[in-house]
């Protein structure tokens, strides 16, 4: 397959799915969240380590990432049979060593005293054995693996690519080409949002046509939620679908902008001008609520 197209850094925002999720969620989030070096009000180190802060069902999110990116990277040096004794014994430690190095929302505003480290575990490994138990963990083993040197297991940077002329963030977690498809799968420890997530696939999809002039029907994105039970999603996309994707994204790229001071260079406007949620369900969960009084 074609290389990567590499892009020169611009400051300008970049629209991406979850950008715009917080954006629609807590305009003053999304404000903490994206442009915290420019309050005049709290430090940016404090902004940054709240930014930074972990959750219980995110960092299952995270840690089953990794494992399965690891997971595919022993497939492309050894085929053989997965130990499932050691891969779990590999997952445990992951587990341990990526909870021990996080600070967790759930901890840091007293709602728990500590971590469940051997529940956080339990989920884990859970959405890891349904995924190797799953059929698409045997295709991948049996048929895919045939052309591996062409897998793209979570490529390196952040997704970038032009929509409409402007910048966005589309980023796979696994892309590869068999026969005369291309396949990316996105792998999801949530629960299924229907919306959301398909839209997340036609991100995907224009993402790899973008990169490498394929024609969109031959893309095959595929969601794969990994519990209760291993479940997939898979959106069949035409040329209609990624232009009315591609104008959705201009103009939500353009209500962002809308917050800018300066748009080229991505300055945002004073932080009053970031209105907060009235939903206190989304307070609940947020990360910035000791600045938020
Ligand atoms: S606590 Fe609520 S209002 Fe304040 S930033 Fe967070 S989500 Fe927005």
């Amino acid at each position: 397959m074609e290389k990567l197209k590499q892009f020169n850094y611009t400051p300008m925002l970049g629209w991406s799915v979850s950008r715009y999720d917080l954006f629609q969620k807590c305009k003053h989030q999304y404000y903490f969240n994206y442009y915290g070096k420019y309050d005049q009000e709290y430090d940016y180190s404090h902004i940054n380590r709240l930014k930074d802060m972990t959750s219980i069902p995110l960092e299952i999110g995270n840690i089953v990432h990794d494992v399965i990116k690891s997971l595919l990277e022993r497939l492309l040096k050894n085929e053989g049979k997965i130990d499932r004794g050691r891969f779990l014994d590999f997952t445990q430690r992951k587990t341990e060593s990526y909870c021990q190095a996080k600070t967790f929302s759930e901890v840091y505003y007293n709602e728990i005293k500590d971590i469940d480290i051997n529940s956080i575990f339990d989920s884990v490994s859970k959405c890891l054995v349904n995924f190797i138990d799953s059929d698409r963990f045997i295709w991948l083993t049996e048929k895919a693996v045939n052309n591996k040197k062409e897998w793209l297991i979570e490529p390196p940077g952040y997704g970038e690519t032009i929509i409409e002329g402007r910048k966005a963030y589309c980023k796979v977690d696994f892309l590869f080409p068999l026969d005369d498809k291309i396949f990316i799968i996105d792998w999801k420890t949530g629960k299924p949002q229907e919306e959301k997530h398909n839209f997340q696939l036609l991100g995907y999809s224009t993402w790899a046509s973008y990169h490498y002039g394929m024609d969109p029907t031959n893309i095959i994105p595929i969601i794969a939620y990994l519990k209760p039970e291993y479940y997939e999603k898979e959106c069949k996309i035409n040329e209609y679908d990624i232009q009315k994707f591609s104008s959705c994204v201009r103009a939500q790229t353009e209500e962002m902008y809308e917050y800018c001071l300066n748009i080229e260079e991505n300055i945002p406007k004073d932080r009053e001008s970031f209105y907060k949620t009235n939903n206190q369900a989304i307070c609940n969960y947020c990360n910035f609520r000791e600045l938020c009084k």
